[in-house]
């Protein structure tokens, strides 16, 4: 029988991505196995569920052909060796010849689309490939203006130390598969809607990695990696912006078999400064002056974010004049130099003045 992905996330079908999201995170959160009264079983349960349901266009899928994709899905994601859903065509003769199974991946991969099973290369890759991950950085304005190095404490599957990944323990024999002769393929005929042909399968006795050994690796029992807390360093650049995404290529989790690691993506959300404010890569800010200076002229300290910056006020500057600091802005990401850093001049009127203040002000008639 399928499984009810909605009902294992407790969610229903016009829940929205992000309400999936959350019932997600709220059900991880509550049977994750490192968890006092945690459930493994549960947990990778809702892991599936949310593979699925998580993904709109898989989501989608699976809305439409319900459990024909959980069949595929279920067969092909052991070890990423999975040929999903492929013998269920009939088939009618024809002469046997050869394909590579990576081409009839693509065939299949294609059909599978269209029937709804998750078969073929490309379901291959991402199943082997390690999973992405996502994290959120909050850092201060400063920082985000002259970069800063952040380190982030996750939880993920790395590659295990001490087989290094190859699956067998230390000092254990390592032989090439009799059954494959280490190629980590076998032929075998395979009834298709084209008909009987020879087609290369990946080896059952070894699944695929041409090698066998006579003990497993004790730390990770044999998977190759393991799931473990650890620091990533993440060096945010300078003049990056609040809500803007880093992607750490290969930072996210390691792959099985040799397959690349997943991508890391993190979030960078910046705090608010009291002094300046931020648009794109140049900096705002206001700045007051008097009477006198407005109308005789004066040359003022304007604080930057690279420090303090001298600028001339001319004589007769008017209330709102926006002056332009050039290159005292953010660093740009991508290309070269800098924002500029703008600063509009507010004048204080004199509102106190005293009898003979005022007389000296009249007589002026200005
Ligand atoms: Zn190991
Ligand atoms: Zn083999």
């Amino acid at each position: 029988m399928a499984k009810d992905y909605y009902n294992i996330l407790g969610v229903n079908k016009s829940s929205t991505q992000d309400e999936i999201k959350k019932a997600f995170r709220k059900k991880a959160h509550e049977c994750h196995p490192d968890k006092k009264g945690g459930d493994e079983a549960k947990f990778k349960e809702a892991n599936e569920a949310y593979q699925v349901l998580g993904n709109e266009k898989k989501r989608s899928q699976y809305d439409q052909f319900g459990s024909t994709f959980n069949g595929a899905q279920a067969g092909g994601n052991s070890h990423g060796q999975g040929f999903g859903g492929f013998q269920d065509f009939g088939g009618f003769q024809n002469g046997g010849f050869q394909v590579d199974m990576d081409d009839l991946g693509d065939i299949f991969g294609g059909l599978g689309d269209i029937f709804g099973f998750g078969g073929g290369k490309s379901s291959r890759q991402k199943q082997g490939r390690g999973r992405d991950m996502e994290s959120t950085i909050i850092i201060d304005f400063k920082e985000a203006i002259f970069g800063v190095e952040k380190e982030l404490k996750m939880r993920r599957k790395i590659i295990c130390d001490r087989c290094k990944g190859n699956k067998a323990d230390p000092g254990s024999k390592i032989e090439a598969c009799k059954n494959c002769k280490g190629t980590g393929k076998v032929a075998k005929m395979q009834r298709t809607i084209f008909g009987n042909m020879q087609v290369q399968a990946v080896c059952p006795e070894c699944a695929g990695e041409g090698k066998t050994y006579s003990k497993k690796c004790s730390k990770c029992n044999g998977i190759g990696v393991v799931e473990e807390m650890s620091n990533i360093k993440v060096n945010i650049p300078a003049g990056v912006d609040n809500g803007e995404t880093l992607r750490l290529s290969g930072h996210g989790e390691a792959g099985s078999s040799g397959f690349s690691a997943g991508d890391l993506y993190v979030n960078i959300k910046v705090n608010f400064s009291k002094d300046f404010k931020r648009e794109g890569y140049d900096i705002y800010t206001e700045k007051s002056i008097n009477f006198k200076q407005a109308v005789l002229g004066d040359k003022i300290e304007i604080e930057t974010v690279h420090g303090n910056v001298s600028l001339k006020i001319p004589a007769g500057t008017q209330f709102g004049t926006t002056f332009k600091l050039r290159s005292k802005g953010v660093k740009r990401v991508q290309g070269v130099g800098h924002g500029d850093h703008l600063v509009k001049i507010n004048i204080n009127t004199p509102s106190n003045l005293n009898r003979k203040q005022k007389k000296q002000i009249f007589e002026l008639d200005i």
